[in-house]
C-alpha cells in the first residue's frame, strides 16, 4: 500500500475508482485517520469536480481541483484559509497519477 504525502498528512488511496467510478481514500494526520468515499463529478467550469463523502458522519463535500484558482472545497477549513484537506488529498493524489 502506497502513501501518498500532502503537507504534513498522508493520503492513501483505499479503493481506486478505476472499475466503477467509486474510490475510497484514507487522510492520516498525527491523531487521526478518517475514510471518505468519492467520485467524479462532471464539472464544466474548469478543473475536475469530486464529490467527497466522509464515512461515517455522512458530511458531503463537492470538490473541485485544479490550477489553483479552479480549487475549492464547501468545507469549513477552505472558507476560512482558502485550503484544505481534501483539496490537497485529491490534488496529490492527481499529481501521483492514481485518479
Ligand atoms: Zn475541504
Amino acid at each position: 500500500m502506497t502513501e501518498t504525502l500532502s503537507h504534513k498528512r498522508l493520503i492513501r488511496l483505499v479503493r481506486s475508482p478505476a472499475s466503477d467510478g467509486v474510490g475510497v481514500f484514507c487522510i492520516r494526520d498525527a491523531k487521526t485517520q478518517t475514510f471518505y468515499v468519492f467520485h467524479e463529478i462532471p464539472n464544466d467550469i474548469g478543473g475536475r469536480g469530486f464529490a467527497v463523502h466522509r464515512l461515517g458522519l455522512g458530511d458531503l463535500y463537492h470538490v473541485r481541483i485544479g490550477t489553483p484558482a479552479q480549487c475549492s472545497c464547501e468545507c469549513l477549513g477552505f472558507l476560512r484559509h482558502g485550503n484544505c484537506k481534501h483539496i490537497q488529498g485529491l490534488l496529490a493524489l492527481a499529481h501521483a497519477g492514481k485518479l
